[in-house]
């Protein structure tokens, strides 16, 4: 018997010769055997596999969205020191001034950027300064908690009034990182894990949900994130690159429990508004993303840095904007110099791929800048929104929530 690659291999070499292939008889045939005696095939390193695609479709470039933006995720300033995966200190790292960002959003349609990690005490004060109040209408910046006081026994009610001090300095909503879930422990940086539905947040989420605050919240993270990296890894290449993203094995908790703590906590806070950052944390099975909007009222979805998980399900997805289109919002996860990863660097690119994705009917386009697609090896179709669809996800949707 031979195997298929060998029949495959034949027959590429007759054909190339100009012969007529038959039928498979089971036989092996013998110019198939003389040309791989020759030559074997070539092992070629994955990293250095660039294909190039030879398909021939429409390609659409969409400059500006159609409609105004609001991106309602994006990093224009991160902690500027952290532990373990634990934000300790209240001072910003600037990664774009307001001039270079300014620039790509009246290109790109931007009209308003939130920055999402804007710290807290002294340095959410600063953030607001620079941007918000600088720039009125085009900057809104969240605040964080404050993680270094956790160990405080009465850290419930202050964490609460550092909401109400937040919101007093600015913050137009609070955003919570995975820190929450996945690296902050009994002693910050050691011990249990901390559940993201522990009590100790009850006053928190209830703080924001009196000041109308929307709580921004990123839980867990790819599924392929917590299964091993292996040959079996739709991410290898990713996982690869950062090891450190694998939250496969040791103490973590598996996306399942992640995202059940998730529900328990927005269930126990109906009058907090949630927008579940990265379409819900679980984008790779819209079903269950689709039940939990239906379970839970006060939940809404962001769509930043996902596009290559909804543009690789183009029909599911366009019947789930459909369906849930006032409960998605646009963002991109947009971050000032971000090159080491590609899917999220801000930049005009950036910007129309997600355009193009929303906008177009365009097939198998790459969903980042960049030479090898950065999130697992497959290309996206565009979904063709509606205007009206359009005009909720791009902007109406955001401006409801955060009441602009
Ligand atoms: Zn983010």
């Amino acid at each position: 018997m031979i195997n298929r690659r060998q029949w495959l291999y034949g027959v590429g070499v007759m054909a190339g010769v100009g012969m007529h292939v038959g039928p498979l008889t089971g036989e092996n045939p013998p110019a198939a055997e003389d040309a791989q005696s020759k030559k074997s095939p070539t092992p070629l390193d994955l990293s250095q596999y660039e294909p190039k695609s030879m398909l021939q479709v429409h390609e659409t470039q969409v400059e500006r969205a159609k409609f105004p933006v609001i991106d309602f995720h994006t990093h224009i300033s991160v902690s500027a020191k952290a532990e373990k995966g634990v934000a300790i200190s209240p001072d910003r790292q600037y990664l774009g001034t307001p001039q270079e960002c300014l620039a790509v959003m009246d290109r790109k349609n931007i009209k308003v950027m939130v920055n999402l990690t804007g710290g807290y005490e002294k340095g959410l004060a600063e953030a607001v300064g620079k941007y918000d109040r600088a720039y009125p209408g085009r900057f809104l910046t969240f605040t964080e908690p404050s993680y270094s006081h956790f160990k405080e026994s009465n850290y419930p009610q202050l964490q609460a009034q550092a909401i109400e001090q937040a919101h007093r300095d600015g913050a137009r909503g609070m955003k919570i990182l995975k820190t929450l879930g996945l690296y902050l422990r009994e002693n910050i940086t050691s011990g249990p894990l901390v559940k993201i539905d522990d009590p100790r947040f009850d006053p928190m989420w209830d703080a924001c949900g009196q000041l109308n605050m929307p709580v921004a919240i990123h839980i867990s993270d790819p599924a392929a994130f917590f299964t091993p990296t292996d040959r079996f890894n739709e991410r290898y290449e990713e996982l690869n690159n950062h090891p450190d993203w694998s939250f496969y094995g040791a103490d973590f908790p598996s996306n399942a429990e992640l995202i059940e703590a998730r529900n328990r906590m927005m269930a126990k806070h109906p009058k907090t508004q949630f927008v579940t950052l990265h379409f819900g944390n679980f984008s790779e099975n819209l079903q269950n993303v689709s039940e939990n909007l239906d379970k839970y009222p006060n939940m809404h979805v962001d769509m930043a840095a996902r596009i290559g998980e909804l543009g690789r399900q183009p029909f599911t997805s366009k019947k789930f904007f459909d369906k849930y289109q006032d409960r998605i919002l646009f963002a991109t996860d947009a971050t000032p110099h971000g090159d080491a990863f590609p899917q999220q660097v801000f930049n005009d690119q950036l910007y129309e791929i997600y355009y193009r994705f929303l906008e177009t009917e365009d097939e198998y386009f790459y969903y980042a800048p960049a030479k090898i697609p950065p999130q697992g090896r497959w290309r996206i179709y565009g979904i063709n929104l509606s205007d009206q669809i359009l005009r909720k996800v791009y902007n109406e949707n955001a401006a409801r929530l955060l009441q602009i």
